[in-house]
């Protein structure tokens, strides 16, 4: 059976038509699930009993299990329990301009990616388009409060998920759905060439982050083995061209890895790589996890990275800390119960 929660406007308008009765239902059920926000479809009252009851054999309106929830000053974690028994994490994050998330778009993922711990589980499925909503949903109710940015960086490589991905934002964006404005939702990609060309013709616009984590093949090959498929020489041109044809912005996101790709020679060759990008760049400080292989770089080498960056006139960051102390932080989140 299908859920609710993974409908577009435009599939609802189908679905009544399609079963001889109005469009116009579509917009009210919106609004019931997502302005009033009921958990039942009793409570639906202004549309037809009979309607209702062909609808519910069609769609279910049943929720995830939140199952558990870590805490820390400004961050939660939050543990989900899919409908099949699978399990996925979200981060809630307080900032002074308001409460963003951090969602999973698989369980697993199969980009293998050597110093990301959320990668040791293969991809088990992607998650359906109600999934991802329901995080949402399902974190705000818990809060209280309105979530004003969403960033799909969580479980999983949200390009080897495509449509269900688009389709979440679609939901999220409306302004009768959880009407969250495309310039707050970023979504982060290793780098699936394909799917950014077919990203820049989607008319919403959201934020694109790129992991890069290395300024050149050799290494990127070494940490992150998509770059064999889609190598650098392939992907910056790709980006070129999103950025020209979208004129959204790009992120390129860089983890500090020590003594692999955090030196002076890095640090200048990712400047020439990206030079004439218009982006910005977001130093990660790795979180170190229980892959022993890779450190994290120390402060007073992260702060020689970020000066060598901006001078040469590139637009650097260095990414805000969360989670680290409850296994929120990026790369530390998990699709297993038992292992957290
Ligand atoms: N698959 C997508 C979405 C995941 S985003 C992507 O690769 O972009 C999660 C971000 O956290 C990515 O940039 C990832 O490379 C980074 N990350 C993974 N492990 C990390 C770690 N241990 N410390 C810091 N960042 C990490």
């Amino acid at each position: 059976m299908k859920n609710i929660y993974g409908c577009s406007l435009e599939d609802l308008e189908e679905y009544f038509l399609g079963i001889g009765s109005k469009k116009f239902h579509a917009m009210q059920l919106f609004s019931w699930l997502y302005e009033k926000r009921i958990e039942s479809y009793e409570e639906v009252t202004n549309i037809k009993k009979e309607v209702m009851d062909l609808l519910e054999k069609e769609y279910s309106i049943e929720r995830l299990k939140i199952v558990d929830i870590q805490r820390d000053s400004d961050v939660c974690k939050y543990l989900f329990e899919l409908l099949d028994g699978e399990h996925i994490e979200a981060v809630l994050m307080r900032h002074d301009y308001g409460n963003s998330i951090c969602i999973s778009s698989q369980v697993g993922c199969n980009m293998g990616c050597k110093f990301c711990e959320s990668g040791r589980r293969k991809k088990v499925r992607n998650l359906e388009t109600y999934e991802m909503v329901l995080q949402l949903l399902m974190i705000e109710k818990e809060l209280g409060e309105r979530i004003s940015h969403v960033v799909v960086m969580g479980i999983g490589e949200p390009f080897d998920n495509y449509d269900n991905l688009i389709k979440f934002f679609q939901i999220i964006n409306h302004p009768k759905g959880l009407a969250i404005g495309a310039r707050h939702i970023t979504v982060s990609t290793c780098g699936l060439i394909p799917k950014i060309e077919e990203f820049s013709r989607f008319p919403l616009q959201i934020n694109l982050a790129i992991s890069l984590h290395a300024p050149n093949n050799t290494l990127r090959d070494q940490i992150m083995p998509i770059n064999r498929v889609y190598p650098l020489e392939k992907l910056i041109p790709t980006i070129k061209r999103y950025l020209e044809k979208t004129n959204r912005r790009v992120t390129f996101e860089y983890i500090l890895l020590k003594d692999i790709n955090d030196t002076e020679k890095c640090a200048l060759e990712l400047a020439k790589l990206v030079g004439d990008i218009n982006c910005y760049i977001n130093l990660i400080p790795y979180n170190e996890t229980n892959n022993l292989e890779f450190k994290r770089t120390n402060t007073v080498q992260i702060m020689k990275f970020y000066d060598i960056l901006k001078k040469n006139h590139i637009n650097v960051t260095i990414r805000r800390e969360f989670g680290g102390n409850i296994s929120a932080a990026c790369g530390q989140l998990r699709s297993k119960k038992e292992e957290l």
